[in-house]
């Protein structure tokens, strides 16, 4: 019997993000580039033998009830299959939260891969993901992970090539963005040509594993609704552009900023700026990561 497991939820940056139309259900169809990184979420998930979901985080302003995602992914499963014994799930967070890093959806997908695995529920990772798009439309991804193409509402996952390794600066402002609020105000139909970025281009230059035409080709069309109502997004991407950032672009629906870096010493002066330097004023969290490719779920992992 499994009593415990310690995993890591990862984080995401979209290196593109294209919305096509709004579907008459509300959700809207797209087109992203998602990519892994080494930031992560620890969650520990305890057995318990009386019956219930108990939660435990770090941040005093997530909830601890059924509006947080890790109780919605492990109440899913244990309903489905009558699990009798309980669950006490110790959530630490890292990944900026409201943040366009999919923090939420991947402590969904770790959670839904943990019960599975603690009640020996013989669940898929396929099987896994169609449960994971109930909770959220990013979840499938995270269950999948690595490089990969995400089309319909998030849900229809195409694998593609590891990216080459390089350094990633990520940057998030002190504001919080609601996706809900990007979305209702993004006018799909009145966008330009050059406001959608060229994700059929950028799928190839990931096949080519040419990290400068990939950094050539990051778009994302929320930027035409988030950097407006918060330019300091612009400002942080030229400052990482400055400080030798190969290209910068605003992650899912902002605020948070990622800048691909070729060169390890300047990622890390970029990084000492914007975290003690003068660059300091223009965000509230910066972490220097990288692209995380690992697609096999292990404990700790
Ligand atoms: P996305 O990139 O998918 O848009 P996000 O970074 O914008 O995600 P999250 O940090 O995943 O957003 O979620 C933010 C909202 O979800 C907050 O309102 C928060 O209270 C709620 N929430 C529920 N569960 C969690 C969780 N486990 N981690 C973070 N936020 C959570």
């Amino acid at each position: 019997m499994i009593r415990y497991l310690g995993l890591k939820a990862y984080g995401k940056i979209n290196l593109g993000l294209d919305v096509l139309r709004k579907r008459e259900d509300g959700y809207h169809d797209v087109r992203m580039i998602m990519q892994t990184v080494s930031l992560y979420d620890k969650i520990d998930i305890y057995l318990k033998e009386t019956p219930g979901i108990e939660i435990v985080t770090n941040l005093f302003y997530l909830p601890v009830n059924e509006n947080n995602l890790v109780y919605k992914a492990a109440k899913l499963l244990m309903d489905e299959f009558h699990v009798t014994q309980g669950v006490t799930i110790h959530l630490k967070k890292f990944i900026p939260v409201s943040a366009g890093m999919a923090g939420g959806s991947s402590d969904a997908a770790s959670v839904l891969f943990g019960v599975n695995k603690m009640f020996k529920l013989g669940l898929t990772r396929q099987e896994l993901m169609e449960r994971g798009v109930k909770i959220g439309a990013d979840v499938p991804y995270c269950i999948m992970r690595g490089t990969a193409l995400s089309e319909g509402i998030g849900e229809i996952l195409t694998p593609l090539p590891d990216m080459p390794q390089c350094q990633v600066l990520i940057a998030k402002p002190g504001v919080s963005v609601s996706t809900k609020f990007v979305y209702d105000n993004l006018d799909a139909a009145g966008l330009k040509e050059s406001d959608h970025p060229d994700i059929d281009g950028m799928v190839a230059a990931i096949k080519s594993r040419d990290i400068y035409q990939v950094s050539a080709r990051l778009g994302n069309v929320l930027e035409t609704v988030t950097i407006p109502e918060y330019p300091v997004i612009a400002q942080i991407k030229e400052r990482m552009k400055e400080a030798g950032a190969v290209n910068a672009l605003m992650s899912g629906s902002g605020p948070t900023v990622f800048g691909i870096f070729t060169s390890p010493l300047a990622a890390e002066k970029a990084y000492e700026d914007m975290r003690y330097g003068e660059g300091k004023t223009l965000a509230k969290q910066v972490y220097l990561t990288n692209f995380y490719n690992t697609r096999e779920v292990t404990n700790e992992q």
